[in-house]
């Protein structure tokens, strides 16, 4: 039985007020019957950790570098956010593939360096609208998360896969349930193809999933939680999802 796993990704929210006042309303809200965690700003990680130590609410990155260390300058390494307790780190996000061109073969080296250092990295993967339109889903994602298998072997068993549709995320649009749920098993397919773990794997959902629609996805046979990024930055909202 996969426990459900809800993940806030603030992407560049938030002020040092703005946090210490949503992680308190997030800890007094706490707990849930699902594992939660939010995925902060790197400035950010030491305060957040210091509130959230001991709590129900576990933290984590939205990027680390590919490199162990050296002379790669604004980039921070797995092994920091280690430093920093973290559980997980987001890699390959679609704003990251766009805007900062990620590649599938880095995105799967940066999945090993996270792995390396005893983090779980949240994979993104997910189709462009033009891609979804031409009937190139699967190919997509299949392709995104076979260049994770091929860097990982095995141990493609430990990292979290979310699926997020390019054209969802940000956007209001949201995959029906449905929709979400057949890429969730063409991708659950692909993992059993390379590890005997696929069953407990669990695979995120993300894109647009809000208090209202996160029940229908998250009761899909292969939707195990949702990684949530504008209600993330709502207390109320993130805790209705995280109860959905
Ligand atoms: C995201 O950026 O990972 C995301 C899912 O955003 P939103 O929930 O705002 O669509």
């Amino acid at each position: 039985m996969r426990k459900t796993l809800v993940v806030g990704n603030w992407k560049m929210n938030g002020s040092r007020v703005f946090c210490a006042s949503l992680l308190g309303e997030l800890k007094a809200r706490a707990p849930w019957s699902s594992d939660v965690a939010v995925c902060v700003p790197f400035p950010y990680l030491a305060e957040v950790g210091e509130q959230l130590a001991g709590s129900a609410i576990t933290w984590g990155a939205q990027d680390c570098s590919e490199h162990a260390q050296g002379a790669f300058t604004g980039e921070v390494s797995a092994a920091m956010l280690a430093d920093w307790q973290c559980s997980y780190v987001i890699v390959g996000h679609s704003g990251r593939r766009a805007l900062h061109a990620e590649s599938d073969a880095l995105v799967a080296r940066k999945a090993l360096a996270a792995l390396s250092q005893g983090l779980v990295p949240i994979v993104c993967v997910g189709e462009t609208r033009a891609e979804r339109e031409s009937g190139q889903t699967e190919t997509v994602v299949r392709r995104q998360l076979a260049a994770v298998i091929d860097c990982l072997g095995e141990r493609v068993a430990e990292v979290v896969v979310a699926y997020e549709p390019v054209w969802a995320i940000g956007t209001g649009l949201t995959a029906t349930p449905d929709q979400a749920q057949a890429v969730h098993a063409a991708l659950r397919t692909q993992l059993a193809e390379s590890t005997a773990a696929a069953a407990d794997m669990r695979l995120l959902y993300g894109g647009s999933v809000k208090p209202d629609n996160a029940a229908e996805l998250f009761a899909k046979q292969d939707i195990d939680g949702g990684l949530i990024g504008g209600a993330a930055l709502k207390a109320a909202d993130f805790d209705a999802i995280c109860r959905a």
